[in-house]
């Protein structure tokens, strides 16, 4: 059965981050857990991969590049500010490189640890993956029709998807 829409697809991944040349970095991989499972056509998982993956079949392996703009933007400098500890919901062992949720005028938000001060907190509110050139390397586990359900919700269900 090929990936089409309408297809609930479940692969594992590896996904590295482009450093150039032959270079590249690993930043996480779900082999040890399960698959992942999405339903296709939903823009579920990023566009650049759901291209790629339009087509393929089981046991298929693929490898996709994304670039920045591809994939989850480009690094935004304004998006670094200094907000007061206050503001950030989790107190104590605050470090740079970490992620810490700040109460904003529309709610919680994600942000990375830039610098920690006495009173202040620089943080950077780009996605954690901004800036990075990626490149996801995908075996395809399962193929199947979705459910009437899953199409009625715009995704898929069970494990390695939405439970609820
Ligand atoms: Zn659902």
């Amino acid at each position: 059965m090929q990936i089409e829409n309408n297809k609930v697809v479940s692969f594992y991944y590896e996904l590295r981050e482009y450093l150039g040349g032959e270079e590249t970095r690993e930043i996480e991989n779900n082999r040890k857990g399960d698959p992942l499972v999405y339903l296709h056509g939903y823009r579920n998982i990023l566009l650049g991969l759901e291209t790629e993956l339009t087509g393929k079949e089981v046991g298929d392996t693929i490898s996709v590049t994304l670039k920045p703009e591809e994939a989850y933007g480009l690094h935004n400098e304004d998006a670094v500010s200094r907000v007061p500890l206050k503001r950030i919901r989790q107190k104590g062992n605050l470090k740079p490189g970490m992620v810490a949720q700040i109460q904003t005028s529309n709610g919680l938000r994600d942000a990375v640890v830039v610098k920690v001060g006495r009173f202040n907190v620089d943080v950077d509110k780009n996605h954690p993956l901004a800036g990075k050139t990626l490149t996801f390397e995908i075996e395809i586990t399962d193929v199947r029709e979705a459910t009437e359900e899953e199409l009625a919700h715009g995704h898929a269900h069970g494990v390695g998807g939405h439970q609820h």
